[in-house]
């Protein structure tokens, strides 16, 4: 069928907004018709060449829609369901028979290639191959084709243009303090940086009932939002060096929990510096390769902890339906941190996404 995408001709170039032709879904997988698309960091990333995934190409891996028709093997999903469609995994490498899908070891080409795992591609022009399984789903389009393991079916009632950010950065910033982190109430937490992940994890720890919750940026107004999303205190990052100290100095022995979302060495140092004994530091920022950090090794003595996460160490499926309630619950406003924008002006939602102005841009697809 032909559809509409932003498609991304060259290293580093603009996306254009074009007509392709999406294939038929296999017996395991779906057609749905995307509503609207969160855009991450990584889907630039992926622009920019980043991750060597070939030209063209289109991107987007944060997107809600309607299913509009399920291959013959799908029994989980009909037409009509609203989903979400989340990342994806093997299903067969070490990690994923461990039950730990976000730690697939086959998970970067999965996502990366632009292909399905056979090298197939999704969308096509004229007969050529424009590289369209990002993610297993290149969302910035009218429809995607998705694989029925990573589709997630949410409540009819949700306003389903604000739930494609629960695929990634929600789930990321959320399942990270939610699922690895596990806080009791009364556990201190510190967030550096208050992106959309950073406060999808913020929102996360209010919920588990942290306090103190202390916000760090670099960034007034995303301050002042993380103010009114849950935390308890707030540092601007600008011009200071003594922010390990202003967090001791509010909660006495350091933090049980840092979230570290930057990936600026310096800033992950801090957050190490932050924890008290037998705390743990999780690392979300995703770093270029080859940044190195250092920091004294006393600092893991007494059991601190430091590890990384991806995806929130999510079950999707389990995962984002409860995220969903939250959010119908009022206690995880996501409108909060959005702009929407057409997709006709994905180019300026890209550009006001770097620049800071835009914390999370959601893309809506033409009807
Ligand atoms: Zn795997
Ligand atoms: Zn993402």
């Amino acid at each position: 069928m032909q559809i509409t995408a932003a498609v991304v001709h060259e290293k580093a170039g603009p996306f254009a907004v074009e007509r392709l032709d999406l294939t038929d879904p296999r017996p395991d997988e779906a057609l749905v018709r995307i509503v609207a698309s969160g855009m991450c960091q990584t889907d630039l990333h992926g622009r920019d060449g980043y991750y060597n995934t070939p030209y063209p190409a289109v991107y987007g891996h944060e997107g809600a829609g309607i299913v509009e028709a399920v291959g013959s093997a799908v029994t989980a999903f009909a037409p009509g369901d609203h989903v979400v469609i989340s990342y994806p995994w093997c299903g067969q490498c070490p990690n994923c028979r461990r039950d730990l899908p976000s730690h697939c070891m086959r998970s970067f080409d999965l996502k990366m290639r632009g292909t399905r795992a056979d090298g197939s591609t999704l969308m096509s022009k004229d007969g050529a191959p424009v590289y369209s399984a990002f993610f297993q789903q290149s969302s910035f389009a009218t429809h995607a084709i998705a694989n029925a393991r990573y589709m997630v079916k949410v409540r009819k009632d949700a306003p389903l243009e604000l739930l494609g950010p629960f695929a990634c950065s929600g789930q990321t910033g959320a399942g990270a303090v939610l699922i690895s982190m596990q806080p009791r109430p009364g556990d201190a937490i510190a967030v550096f940086g208050v992106g959309a992940v950073g406060l999808s994890g913020l929102m996360a720890a209010k919920i588990a009932g942290c306090d103190p919750i202390i916000a760090v940026d670099l960034h007034d107004g995303r301050l002042t939002l993380a103010r009114a999303l849950g935390a308890t205190h707030a540092i601007n990052h600008s011009g200071r060096n003594d922010v390990v100290a202003e967090i001791r100095r509010i909660t006495g022995e350091g933090v049980r929990f840092a979230l570290e979302t930057s990936a600026q060495p310096a800033v992950f140092r801090e957050a190490v510096e932050a924890l008290m004994p037998a705390g743990t530091c999780v690392l979300l920022g995703s770093a270029r390769r080859g940044t190195e950090v250092s920091f004294e090794m006393p600092f893991l003595q007494f059991g601190r902890v430091v590890r990384g996460v991806i995806q929130g160490e999510s079950h999707p499926q389990e995962f984002i339906p409860k995220l969903v309630d939250f959010l119908m619950l009022g206690n995880m406003p996501v409108d909060r941190m959005m702009t929407f924008y057409p997709l006709a002006e994905i180019n300026r939602a890209a550009q006001e996404s770097s620049r800071g102005a835009t914390i999370k841009p959601v893309l809506r697809m033409p009807q």
